[in-house]
């Protein structure tokens, strides 16, 4: 959180366009078969035989969708490139490459856009996408970073948001909530900070859900273990914005309505303290925080058998008929209508 008085600072202007992304993406490798030419000519060229091709973008503003003073660069170039690869994955796809754009104003120097690449080529090592290409330009005022995914799945995968039936159930992965309430801690540290810059915050017993925030994952490995477990899911969603509103999601696009349990919806212990010490309700914060990107999907009954002993897989509800509505069957079984109260970038 901290700067470093003492930082080099290289303007931009120094190197210039061209000598500026050679010098950004010169350790970028090429790893997967599909790419033909990565970054160096007009076009990248993709070659994807016989699958069909999914793609993806998001646009990061500055001051709306990240706060420069608790996010660090790296994990700024980390989160804008999982946060496209969920898109994928909720395809039930698989990533393979992605372009990179920024828009930078010449408050940056050079050593802010290199941590900036350096979360860029740590996400892409670790997910296996390539860089091959994106765009380079000045901004008046902050930072924007554009990320475009592609990916590959054989047709017959492929998982829309519409594909939800009655009698299906409704499956998550992982654990929510985390992120959002991780920056409600980090935003609560900033405001202590401000006050009293001398005062290191101690955040150990809040280091998962920090880390869901700042260096959050996504579920690359779904697809795959689905797959395996012989399961094709009727429809998904990534959870970028909170449960509700992406139950709301695919229970409108697939024409149907839900139950889901409060008392079968996953959440980290540290979820449960730090709400308690917040004097916040750990369900609200399921269903409305945000950015866990996990996935969401719909499963027929027959495939329950392939699903249940996965600790990765929570069960929270099942699909009804569109004119029963979608709803929250609450500990006290009381039925409360799904709002969707999703973290929305355009409020922030
Ligand atoms: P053009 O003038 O056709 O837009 P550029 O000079 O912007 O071409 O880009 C040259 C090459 O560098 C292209 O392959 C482009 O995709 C790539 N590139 C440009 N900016 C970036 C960036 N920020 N990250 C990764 N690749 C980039
Ligand atoms: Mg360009």
């Amino acid at each position: 959180m901290l700067k470093d008085k003492n930082e080099q600072r290289t303007s931009l202007a120094s190197l210039g366009e061209f000598g500026l992304i050679d010098h950004l993406t010169a350790n970028f490798k090429i790893t997967q078969s599909s790419t033909v030419k990565g970054i160096g000519d007009d076009a990248a060229v993709l070659d994807f035989a016989s699958k069909k091709v999914v793609v993806s973008t998001d646009l990061l503003v500055e001051g709306v969708h990240f706060d420069l003073s608790y996010m660090p660069l790296k994990h700024l170039g980390y989160k804008a490139v999982i946060v496209n690869l969920s898109d994928i994955y909720a395809m039930n796809a698989k990533a393979t490459q992605i372009t990179v754009s920024i828009a930078v104003s010449n408050r940056f120097p050079l050593e802010a856009l290199e941590e900036l690449y350096a979360g860029i080529q740590l996400a892409s090592e670790i997910y296996k996408v390539d860089v091959v290409g994106g765009d380079t330009t000045s901004s008046t005022k902050g930072l924007l970073i554009s990320v475009t995914a592609i990916g590959e799945v054989e047709e017959e995968k492929i998982t829309y948001r519409n594909g939800a039936k009655e009698n299906d159930l409704l499956v998550v992965t992982g654990d929510i909530g985390g992120a959002y309430l991780g920056l409600k801690v980090l935003q609560r540290e900033k405001s202590v900070f401000e006050v009293n810059p001398n005062n290191q915050p101690d955040l150990d017993m809040y280091s998962y859900i920090i880390e869901r925030q700042l260096k959050p994952e996504a579920r690359k490995d779904i697809p795959p273990l689905l797959h395996e477990l012989g399961v094709k899911p009727t429809s998904m969603i990534d959870i970028s914005d909170g449960l509700s509103s992406e139950v709301m999601h695919l229970c409108k696009q697939s024409n149907v309505g839900c139950n889901v349990y409060e008392d079968k919806i996953p959440l980290d212990p540290q979820v449960i303290s730090t709400c308690e010490e917040f004097n916040l309700d750990s369900t609200t914060i399921a269903l409305s925080g945000g950015e866990d990107y996990e996935l969401l999907f719909t499963i027929s009954q027959e495939d329950y058998p392939k699903i249940k002993a996965n600790p990765n897989l929570t069960i929270i509800g099942h699909i009804t008929q569109a004119s029963e509505g979608m709803h929250l069957v609450t500990r006290a079984n009381t039925k409360i209508e799904l709002k969707a109260q999703g973290w929305n970038s355009m409020e922030a």
